[in-house]
């Protein structure tokens, strides 16, 4: 597994992103402005959910190709929502209890979280404006 190093939107500076204080979204440690939050979840999600904004958990695995479609578009989400959204992504592979408690029967499936709670599903590769237009209403 890589390391989750990003590059800041507004001065480019890489990033290595820790796991900031539960409440806080991770800074730039140049400019300090808010950096795209997406990271992969290691440890199971439970822990990934600690977080003052809304998180968007992505459950894929390697072999299923509309998962890779989406990929790009939650990359971009994580820029341009920086410092109002986490993503995660869970490799159901890897975490299989977290896809059990959560229901997710096929992938690509994105749920999003508020205070640790699923407030919103989306089952299937969407396009990029048909996501957000779910989305937006909890962000
Ligand atoms: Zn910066």
């Amino acid at each position: 597994m890589g390391e989750d190093i990003v590059a800041c939107v507004h001065c480019g500076a890489k990033n290595r992103l820790g796991r900031p204080p539960v409440g806080q979204v991770p800074v730039c440690g140049a400019c300090k402005k808010p950096l795209p939050w997406l990271v992969n979840a290691k440890e199971g999600l439970t822990p990934e959910l600690q977080a003052g904004v809304p998180v968007l958990v992505d459950f894929w695995a390697e072999w299923c190709g509309p998962c890779r479609m989406v990929a790009p578009i939650l990359e971009e989400l994580a820029r341009e929502y920086a410092g109002r959204l986490k993503v995660v992504k869970l490799n159901v592979d890897h975490h299989p209890l977290a896809q059990a408690a959560y229901h997710v029967q096929g992938i690509p499936t994105l749920i999003l979280f508020k205070n640790g709670q699923p407030v919103e599903r989306v089952v299937g590769a969407l396009p990029k404006a048909a996501l957000v237009q779910k989305l937006a209403p909890h962000l």
